[in-house]
């Protein structure tokens, strides 16, 4: 199986935030559940103008799983999912997404925190990952795809197997080094306090499950 290369400013972008430039890895999370969030905005939208189409509240939600003795974090959403065209547009290129944007809405609450200010988008998943693997099923596909990237060398996608219309975000979680502590991404009331700290006002339920110790 070949790799597709980053575009080179993806490319640039990318080692950078690998490289972290950032000190507070802990937004990657605020990145993916709002993600995860406009993802189902947008079945709730298509809900509003398609007759075929219900949006039964109760069945759309966000979910973040921990197993510690894998080291994966999972971050599952019930959105509108990707295409194979859509997982090769939108997460081969992060100059064309809105990463790096800067968040308006965001500058009052965290006001001391430049860095915070900033939407860094799906790629911060880099930050504490050393995988990141995004299975996902599109409404009004009969496929699935399972992108996966281990960074700058660029990402692979193939067929596979998923029930249910939504997108999963794996993230195999960095070990511990002598100066960073990875480990606590996979602790509940670490993940619970940075659900707290930045994704109170999702609108959606955010169901959280820990398992391992
Ligand atoms: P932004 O959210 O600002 O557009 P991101 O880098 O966070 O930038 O995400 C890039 C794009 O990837 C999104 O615009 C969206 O099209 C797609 N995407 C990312 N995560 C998901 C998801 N969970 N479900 C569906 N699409 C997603
Ligand atoms: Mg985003």
């Amino acid at each position: 199986m070949s790799k597709t290369e980053f575009k080179a400013e993806s490319k640039r972008l990318l080692e950078m935030m690998i490289n972290s430039i950032y000190t507070q890895k802990e937004i990657f999370l605020r990145e993916l559940i709002s993600n995860a969030s406009d993802a189902i905005d947008k079945i709730y939208y298509r809900a509003l103008t398609d007759e075929n189409l219900t949006f039964d509240k109760d069945s759309y939600y966000i979910k973040v799983v921990a197993d510690k003795e894998n080291r994966l974090l999972t971050i599952s959403d019930t959105g509108i999912g990707m295409t194979k065209e859509d997982l090769e547009n939108n997460l081969g290129t992060i100059a064309k997404s809105g990463s790096f944007a800067f968040k308006k809405e965001n500058e009052l609450k965290d006001g001391h925190d430049i860095i915070g200010q900033f939407g860094v988008g799906f790629y911060s998943a880099f930050m504490v990952a050393d995988v990141v693997t995004v299975i996902s099923k599109a409404l009004g596909s009969e496929e699935a795809y399972k992108w996966e990237s281990e960074g700058a060398e660029g990402y692979t996608i193939v067929p596979c197997e998923k029930e249910t219309v939504g997108t999963e975000i794996i993230m195999k979680i960095k070990e511990n080094t002598e100066d960073e502590s990875y480990d606590e991404f996979l602790e509940e009331y670490r993940l619970k306090g940075i659900v707290k700290k930045y994704s109170d006002f999702i609108r959606y339920p955010i169901k959280m499950d820990v398992t391992g110790r």
